[in-house]
């Protein structure tokens, strides 16, 4: 259910960026015009196989010393090796091994994650194979040689990655319980609203089972149901680099969305709606996750009859593309509204999971037809036959028309408000899948 994270790590150079945009390019994103998010992207979908994965690359940082190389190199692994599935350690056949790649390799072999080392700007596979042999040094296994410039031997390395991924059916986290990440940017009170939450007197806390010292599941029961909070926060607090920390921090952030069913998107009262909550943001959207908009620190604000509705109004125009989710203002220190935000934590992860029938679901879909009729390209109507919901997480549904092109964005929209109307689905996105049928 949940897809397997990749992380890539290696030295400033070696061809991360080169490797990500060679295994992303041609997948094309469902929302790939999610404003805000496609800029500098390090994270996307790979498909190879029968598998689906989430790549992160997690490079982009030019350090300018060796000292600075090896430390930010020791925290993206420590990252990678805290929240990936599979690393993807690259070394590159021009420099040869370096220190670095040592110091690297020792972290990895100790954490016992699954590694496959890959030596890149292996361009020629004649006669550059004699480079590759020093890298057995590291003690990771064999090394497979690719070139991601010339994209040569991708495939192999790609059968290597998938194989270390888990038995989906091993892996799916299949109870009742509500899976709820809360995600935001640094000091927004993450950890301040888990520990608010954990400390209500009626809240029971069954457990609270660390995979690490940083991230740390946080299970409680509230009016009987049972959720798993999933708390992001964490290394930064080791570190004064703020910016890179958070680069290595979305690592965690994609995990966490990728688990849960409902995400909190934190953001802070006193600072109002940023570019980077836009992102973190447009990564839950993404993932296609029940969403709530959570203004924290509600309290520490002056107030009048008119703030609130500003407040909902600059959100709803940043987050144009989520106007599905709901916004909630509250105070992790007070308290404030947290049962609330409960409430609808449980109502949307019902929304998640409802199924709709075809019949009742082309009885809306008619009516909708008959309020407004699809849109005509050159003489040529769309026709739509009709629709049919094939899964849940979110709810997707295919619909099945004469002509795909003929199928506007704005039509689409149309519909998915009609149903929106019609069913609710309050809290979650909607996909849909266009087919024709002749
Ligand atoms: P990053 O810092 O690890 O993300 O590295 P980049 O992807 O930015 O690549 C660094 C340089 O190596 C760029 O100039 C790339 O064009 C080059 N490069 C990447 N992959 C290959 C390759 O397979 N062969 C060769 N010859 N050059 C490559
Ligand atoms: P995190 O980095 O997102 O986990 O943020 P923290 O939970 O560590 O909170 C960062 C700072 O914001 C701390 O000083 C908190 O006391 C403060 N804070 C968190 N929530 C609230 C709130 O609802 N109201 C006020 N006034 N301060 C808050």
């Amino acid at each position: 259910m949940s897809k397997p994270i990749v992380a890539v790590i290696g030295r400033p150079n070696v061809g991360k960026s080169t490797l990500f945009n060679r295994l992303t390019k041609s997948k094309t994103s469902i929302v790939d015009d999610t404003p805000g998010v496609t800029r500098d992207r390090i994270y996307g979908e790979v498909e190879w196989l029968n598998h689906k994965f989430t790549i992160i690359d997690t490079g982009g940082i030019e350090p300018d010393s060796t000292d600075i190389i090896l430390s930010q190199m020791r925290r993206q692994a420590e990252a990678a090796i805290e929240s990936a599935d599979v690393i993807i350690f690259l070394v590159d056949v021009k420099t040869g091994m370096t220190d670095a790649d040592t110091h690297v390799a020792n972290m990895l072999r100790k954490s016992h994650k699954p590694v496959v080392l890959v030596v890149n700007k292996v361009d020629d596979m004649v006669h550059q194979t004699m480079g590759m042999y020093e890298f057995y040094n590291l003690g990771l296994g064999e090394p497979i040689p690719i070139s991601s410039g010339q994209a040569l031997n991708l495939g192999d390395m790609l059968d290597e990655v998938v194989s270390y991924f888990p038995d989906e059916d091993a892996e799916a986290e299949e109870d009742d319980k509500i899976r709820v990440a809360i995600i935001g940017k640094p000091n927004v009170g993450k950890s301040s609203l888990v520990n608010k939450i954990v400390g209500e007197e009626r809240v029971i806390v069954s457990n609270i089972a660390g995979t690490t010292r940083d991230s740390v599941d946080t299970e409680v029961t509230i009016e009987g149901q049972e959720y798993v909070l999933i708390d992001t926060a964490g290394i930064r607090r080791r570190s004064k680099i703020k910016e890179n920390i958070e680069k290595y921090s979305i690592i965690r952030t994609i995990a966490a969305i990728d688990r849960a069913d409902v995400v909190l998107i934190l953001i802070d009262a006193e600072e109002g709606i940023t570019e980077q909550d836009t992102k973190i943001a447009g990564m839950a959207h993404e993932a296609g996750k029940g969403c709530i908009i959570v203004v924290n620190k509600w309290d520490a604000i002056e107030k009048d009859d008119k703030t609130m509705n500003a407040y909902l109004k600059k959100i709803t125009n940043t987050l144009a593309y989520m106007q599905y989710a709901p916004c909630m203002f509250i105070s992790a220190l007070t308290g404030q509204r947290i049962p609330k935000l409960f409430d609808t934590i449980y109502a949307i992860a019902q929304n998640q999971s409802q199924r709709i029938s075809t019949g009742v679901l082309n009885d809306v879909l008619y009516e909708a037809m008959a309020m407004n009729q699809p849109p005509s390209d050159k003489g040529k109507p769309l026709k739509i036959f009709y629709m049919t919901q094939v899964s849940i997480k979110p709810p997707t549904f295919v619909i099945f028309v004469n002509d795909k092109e003929l199928m506007h964005f704005s039509y689409q929209r149309y519909i998915e408000n009609q149903m929106r109307e019609a069913f609710g689905f309050k809290g979650t996105p909607l996909r849909f899948i266009v087919r024709e049928k002749g």
